[in-house]
């Protein structure tokens, strides 16, 4: 048995699976839009380069959404 506080027991035992899928759709839909401005361009996000500076896809964004730490 973990050790948890009243206050996080009691945020725990009211935290339902539906609030759960509506975070994880929220969440989901977040990406999405974040994607589809950082969509790729030939080889470039075509979000993230202008006409003077070519940023190669996946972005940085497009990385850090993909699990990748930023360096
Ligand atoms: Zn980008």
């Amino acid at each position: 048995m973990t050790d948890t506080s009243p206050a996080a027991r009691a945020l725990l035992v009211a935290f339902d699976e539906t609030q759960l899928a509506e975070m994880h759709a929220a969440a989901s839909a977040r990406m999405k839009r974040v994607r589809a401005l950082h969509r790729q361009e030939y080889d470039a996000c075509d979000w993230c380069s202008t006409n003077d500076r070519h940023v190669p896809y996946p972005c940085p964004t497009i990385r850090a959404l993909d699990g990748e730490e930023p360096s």
